[in-house]
């Protein structure tokens, strides 16, 4: 271990009474009160409730905040397989109900289905399109695939799956039919020998992953109201840009075996297209292209359109500084009964940690700035519930929000892992230091101990794919945290029946210990963020971090082969080097004088400089999506892009004018960002 961790971790008063607060039963009994009901957006309020409760309880004024939203809900939908001579073959559609799990069997469970797909039905010859990103229709099309007027089979992994039914959309496809492949399980297959779920923690074959479709690249949020919140009596936008037109099923690897093998000896064999990611692990499969193969689908994908009420739940507890506010965030709702990791690893944490903190309120201890706690809905959608709420209450939070803290998948597996913006950096690094982190029966490290020698220990930059897109977009210091799983560690059921509290407890965490140390960093990052005489943001942090994003786009520039003036850039960076040094000296006089007046200025400064990095029109084509330090790719929908107006400029749309309009836009931000630090 690194020489400044010291074990057991010391503890002040305050953090001692929070951490003891934190018991792993009491984790497991809010988990299986999460993980027996149906929590589908909208349909979820005794969820809501229940959880509003438990927040008064430990003495957070608790609302419901409702919304009126777009959402789907499936109805009907079949598949069917008929090979050229006339035979047929019926995929089952279904997980297999396990009598050891007994939500898999509820009789009001979810049929696999994609959120904010398309109702309608295809019949045509079927084209294997890979994982469906923009290069693999590149590659088709460069084998003289035709595309037009078929069905995508579109293996998971890789980008968002809405951008994989654009990708199919755009290229004149009829229907997309995406399954699971457990070449993405690494050694953790049946096929190395690997016992499946129930018995085992190798994927179960049936497991389907359910999952939006929409387009979320352009706008998160519900589709119809665009960049403005959604009320009863909204003002609904045309939806069409935002969601697809096309019909689409997710499905197993056991139903894509045989769909996939009658493709097998038509076309090009999968080891020919020579794509990263084409070939996956079902056994008996070649991944071939299947032009010419003779065999069609027939897919059927009826939805059931609502505008409806969903429900986020918010908890204050307030501080004596008003105008300073941290909020914590969490989904409630899940596409399935179980959702034991998604989202109600972190539902079960964040009770468990208003409890704690709740504990400590009764020593009389208030918090100096306020605290926020969301429970949001109609996540699964689209991030709905936290992009509605953010474009209520946005000239409140521009104000006075000092980050946003956001745990999604609490727990999928033993290794911490975290990911947020630079000035966040420093405060989430360093409390690693003070929990305990179990890891593979052991007891005696620390989470940083795990997360430098078994992760990477590295802060991860923010995309998307979970509620922090709203707040990060608004230029709000943001941070997402959980606990995943490693190569030898047991296969996460994602968006399966079998995310379950008995998947969970047998072997996502086994006495939901891990639940616990997540729970107890998450309520440290909070405490001090909320108590902390000198707020923990480092804007400094950002130096660093925007010279490496500066020097990977030079990268970019030479793989790409153009040129870009980057001057402005450069020397905006440098400006903010030097405001940002100048704040440092600054807040060191208000701490070394104990001057409090000066204090509350560096803090607000701290609060509000990353505002800065924000343009009112926002990247190229998505005008929601406002920082131009971080974006989700166009390309990949969950992974980032830095300096993403001037890089995809060049990548994506390979337009040099374009990407050096952005140059100067991206440098007036970090200007912008450097004056407010300005002393
Ligand atoms: N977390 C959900 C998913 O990955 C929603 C992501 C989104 O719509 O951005 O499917
Ligand atoms: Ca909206
Ligand atoms: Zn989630
Ligand atoms: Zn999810």
């Amino acid at each position: 271990r690194q020489a400044d961790v010291t074990f057991p971790p010391v503890l002040d008063a305050n953090e001692q009474i929070l951490l003891d607060s934190f018991d792993n039963t009491s984790i497991s009994t809010w988990s299986y009160y999460y993980t027996h009901g149906d929590h589908i957006a909208g349909r979820n309020k005794t969820m809501a409730q229940w959880t509003a409760d438990r927040w008064t309880e430990y003495g957070f004024a608790s609302r419901l905040d409702e919304y009126h939203v777009y959402l789907n809900y499936p109805l009907s939908h079949s598949l069917l397989l008929t090979y050229p001579n006339g035979t047929t073959f019926t995929p089952s559609l279904q997980e297999a109900v396990l009598p050891e799990d007994e939500t898999t069997g509820y009789p009001n469970r979810i049929p696999p289905f994609n959120g904010y797909s398309f109702s309608g039905n295809a019949s045509a010859e079927y084209v294997y399109v890979g994982r469906a990103q923009k290069v693999d229709f590149a590659r088709l099309e460069a084998l003289g695939v035709e595309l037009e007027g078929k069905i995508a089979l579109a293996k998971y992994g890789g980008p968002f799956r809405g951008l994989k039914v654009k990708n199919a959309q755009e290229h004149g496809m009829t229907g997309i039919v995406i399954f699971s492949d457990p070449g993405d399980d690494g050694n953790m297959t049946e096929a190395k020998g690997v016992i499946a779920y129930p018995n085992g923690p190798a994927r179960n074959p049936t497991t389907v992953q359910r999952g939006s479709v929409q387009f979320l690249s352009i706008y998160p949020g519900d589709p119809t109201t665009p960049g403005y919140t959604s009320k009863e009596d909204s003002p609904r936008a045309d939806k069409s840009n935002s969601v697809p037109h096309i019909p689409s099923l997710p499905i197993s690897w056991l139903d894509a075996q045989t769909i996939l093998q009658a493709l097998d000896g038509f076309g090009t064999p999968g080891v020919q297209v020579n794509r990263t990611g084409w070939v996956g692990a079902i056994p008996g499969v070649n991944y071939s292209t299947g032009v010419g193969s003779g065999a069609t689908l027939s897919l059927s994908n009826i939805m059931e359109d609502h505008i409806t009420p969903i429900w986020n739940v918010v908890g204050i507890i307030n501080g004596t500084n008003q105008d300073e506010v941290v909020l914590v965030g969490n989904h409630r709702d899940a596409w399935i009964i179980g959702g034991a990791a998604d989202p109600n690893s972190g539902s079960a944490v964040l009770v468990e940690m208003a409890k704690a903190f709740g504990t400590l309120s009764k020593t009389g201890w208030v918090p100096t700035r306020t605290i926020v706690l969301c429970s949001w809905d109609a996540e699964e959608y689209g991030l709905v519930g936290s992009t509605e709420w953010v474009e209520e209450f946005i000239p409140w939070l521009k104000g006075a929000a000092v980050s946003y803290l956001n745990v999604d998948v609490a727990v999928s597996g033993p290794i911490p892992d975290i990911a947020a913006t630079p000035d966040l950096h420093t405060i989430a690094t360093s409390l690693m230091k003070k929990v305990v982190w179990p890891y593979h029966g052991s007891t005696n490290n620390t989470m940083y101990d795990i997360w430098t020698q078994v992760n990477t220990g590295e802060v991860g930059v923010l995309g998307s794919g979970s509620d922090y897109t709203a707040f990060l977009h608004r230029g709000i210091a943001s941070i997402d945290l959980g606990a995943g799983s490693g190569p030898t560690d047991p296969v996460y059921p994602y968006h399966s029946n079998y995310d379950s509290y008995h998947w969970m407890a047998t072997f996502g965490d086994p006495g939901f210990y891990t639940h616990k140390a997540i729970g107890q960093y998450l309520t440290l990052l909070l405490y001090h963020m909320v108590s902390d005489a000198s707020l923990p943001l480092e804007p400094a942090s950002y130096t660093p971090e925007l010279q490496s994003y500066l020097a990977e786009l030079n990268d970019t520039i030479i793989t790409y082969n153009g040129t870009l003036d980057l001057t402005d850039l450069t020397a905006a960076i440098s400006i903010f080097e030097t405001s940002a040094s100048e704040f440092n000296e600054l807040r060191d006089l208000a701490i070394s004088t104990n001057d409090t007046a000066l204090l509350l200025v560096t803090n607000h400064k701290a609060r509000d400089f990353s505002r800065g990095f924000t343009s009112q029109g926002g990247l190229p084509g998505r005008e929601f999506f406002q920082n131009l330090i971080f974006a989700p790719g166009l390309d990949t929908g969950y992974a980032p892009v830095t300096l993403p107006g001037i890089t995809e400029s060049i990548t994506f749309e390979g337009n040099w004018t374009l990407a050096q309009e952005f140059v100067g836009k991206t440098a007036d931000a970090i200007l912008v960002a450097a004056a407010m630090l300005k002393t």
